[in-house]
């Protein structure tokens, strides 16, 4: 080697490594300017507002609690949402963004014209949203493994989200679900907690871009903090029962990474930690998460989740607030008991007695207003209407269908009954699953269960079968009844009827009886067998798996039921990888990764390719 190519090789990584050594200063320094100036106007604002004012900027009401919108503009009221069941009358993307553009208004009719931060459940997709495009609920993306496909997952959501106005979404879940008897399995990307990190924080980035301000960024919640996902016997709402060093090793991961990935708001958890309301433990919300974390952003509570502390409705709000919660969330008008009018009434008095300062009302307004300055809102607080045609695109199609893809998992694949051939002559689909967009999207869908039928627009698995292979005969039948001898090959598809929160709890993951007769039915045919299983959660299978060649994990996978069907005839190969421990019976439930005498079904991360 001569000398010159020698000096060069030397010179070219050091140059290299200086750089973007200069480019990493660069942006360092572009972060530490923005942050300047967003506090300088923080600081400018806060210091014309009265204490009233700081009030209402932690006040959220759900659109359907506020009695009056005039309430906006009399208790300076900062944030609305849209709960599960919170639509409008219209739900077309056009109802959606007026309803946002009626609300506003009454914000900047204020005298300091803050606007309005608006935050919805759209936690796969812009959910609530007729035409939108329905991403897999978070356990498939946790079979993906695949945090690049994820944040373009959360990207496109991103941008169905602020075609209807709104930039704040309650997601992502980071719970880390130790428990399938949870009706929350499924809004979690996993039992481990490196799920929740990689996955976590793809969905943030994605979600929220490189710049908040930008038309298509959401501002992410991140949730729900801390250990939602480990309640005893996995009970929604319940006690998490661990040592601080399981707690740290295991559902706060999911947080350190969303954080380091910038999320600017973060939901407290309605469960309790050995026997401590979250809404109230200070120790956790303030001394762990934002000043051991570092966590700059805002925490808003859950869903009239205060009242559950200990004490009247005035205690409530001092001990939560004092605990460092900075918005909190009503559902409630001023009909009901605990409602916004009296939260405001209340923390007002709380203020003028001294039993919570102002220096904690400055720092929560602060945080609000930060992010209300930081995504736009200021320059920006109606739809953007050239965006609205973004719901439903044909290319978030594409991405919600290579999730799905991604996302399937192999379970069993005797006989090489899978994949399917394209020149079947006769196919037999049995099972209601099959056709029924409803059941294939699970809960948090239009409504806040979710509904089975047709709900939404999109692809069954049905209909993505008689697409692939459109010369082929396709018989269907919910009840597995049929007239049909001759057929090639049975698809039998199972599962769940869709559920959320609290109604999801189970105390028993079998499989009905009507699907287990099913696939017992498939199996009589003497034809080879292809059970699909659509479940927000591992069930118990051991009583079919016998009965079937092929059995396909294939979760909550939403409206592109094409994703399926690309994997089912070999145009791709599976990826999926199992994001639980799939347990035997009822006996070994919760079986987790890392367990001491771990035997489950199918272990943590099993998946089968062709
Ligand atoms: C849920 C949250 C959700 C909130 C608003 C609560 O009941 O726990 O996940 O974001 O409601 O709908
Ligand atoms: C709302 C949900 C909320 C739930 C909690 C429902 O009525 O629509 O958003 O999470 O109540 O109780």
């Amino acid at each position: 080697m001569n000398k010159i190519k020698l000096l060069f090789l030397l010179i070219l990584p050091i140059s290299i490594i200086s750089f973007t050594g200069f480019v990493k200063m660069d942006q360092k320094e572009n972060q530490n300017m923005k942050e300047k100036m967003i506090s300088a106007k923080v600081d400018s604002l806060l210091s014309q507002m009265t204490i009233e004012e700081k009030i209402g900027q932690m006040i959220q009401v759900d659109m359907l609690a506020l009695e009056n919108p005039e309430d906006i503009t009399k208790y300076y009221i900062g944030s609305l949402l849209s709960g599960g069941d919170s639509d409008p009358k219209d739900i077309t993307p056009k109802g959606w963004a007026e309803m946002y553009d009626n609300y506003q208004p009454y914000a900047l009719k204020t005298r300091l014209k803050i606007p309005l931060i608006y935050g919805i459940d759209a936690v796969h997709g812009h959910n609530n949203v007729h035409g939108a495009v329905i991403f897999p609920h978070n356990i498939g993306l946790g079979a993906t493994r695949n945090p690049e496909l994820v944040e373009r997952v959360a990207k496109a959501a991103a941008e169905e989200i602020r075609a209807t106005g709104m930039n704040w979404t309650f997601a992502p879940c980071v719970a880390v679900a130790r428990n399938e008897r949870w009706g929350r399995t499924y809004e979690s990307f996993g039992e481990t907690p490196e799920l929740a990190e990689q996955l976590g924080s793809a969905y943030v980035k994605g979600l929220q871009g490189e710049d908040l301000s930008a038309p298509n960024a959401v501002v992410s919640c991140t949730k729900h903090f801390v250990g939602d996902g480990g309640t005893t016997n996995g009970k929604d709402q319940g006690n998490t029962e661990v040592d601080e060093e399981t707690l740290r090793k295991i559902h706060l991961p999911g947080y350190i990474a969303a954080i380091e990935a910038d999320t600017k708001t973060i939901m407290v958890s309605f469960s309790s930690w050995n026997g401590d309301k979250l809404h109230g433990h200070k120790y956790l919300l303030t001394d762990v998460l934002k000043n051991e974390l570092g966590f700059k952003g805002f925490l808003v509570s859950d869903w009239a989740a205060i009242d559950q502390l200990e004490g009247d409705y005035r205690s409530d709000i001092e001990k939560s607030i004092n605990a460092g919660l900075d918005m909190v969330m009503i559902p409630f008008g001023p009909k009901a008991e605990n409602n916004y009018v009296q939260f405001y009434n209340h923390l007002n008095d709380l203020v003028k007695e001294g039993k919570v300062s102002e220096e904690r009302i400055n720092d929560a307004v602060k945080r609000i207003l930060a992010v209300k300055f930081e995504s736009g809102l200021f320059e920006n607080p109606f739809t953007n209407k050239s965006l609205t045609k973004n719901i439903g695109t044909p290319e978030h199609r594409e991405v919600a269908r290579e999730a799905v893809r991604e996302s399937i998992v192999l379970l069993k694949n005797q006989n090489n009954a899978l994949p399917l051939s394209k020149d079947v002559k006769n196919l037999l689909v049995l099972g209601k699953n099959a056709d029924d967009i409803g059941a294939q999207c699970g809960g948090w869908t239009i409504t806040w269960q979710g509904k089975n039928g047709d709900i939404v627009p999109g692809t069954t698995i049905l209909n993505a079968i008689k697409n692939a292979v459109p010369n082929s005969k396709v018989t269907f039948s919910e009840n597995g009844k049929t007239n049909e001898k001759e057929f090639d090959a049975v698809v039998v598809v199972l599962g769940e009827k869709p559920y959320a929160e609290m109604m999801g709890d189970i105390s028993d993951l079998s499989l009905s009886k009507e699907d287990v007769e099913l696939v017992k039915s498939a199996k009589k045919t003497g034809k080879p067998v292809i059970t699909i299983l659509i479940s927000g959660r591992p069930l118990l299978i051991e009583n079919v798996l016998d009965q079937t060649d092929a059995f396909i994990a294939a979760w909550l996978p939403g409206t592109e039921g094409t994703g399926v069907t690309d994997v089912l005839f070999g145009d791709h190969n599976f990826k999926g990888k199992l994001p639980h421990s799939w347990p035997k019976n009822m006996e070994q439930v919760p079986v987790n990764h890392g367990d001491a005498n771990y035997s489950p079904l199918f272990e943590y991360g099993f998946g089968l390719k062709y």
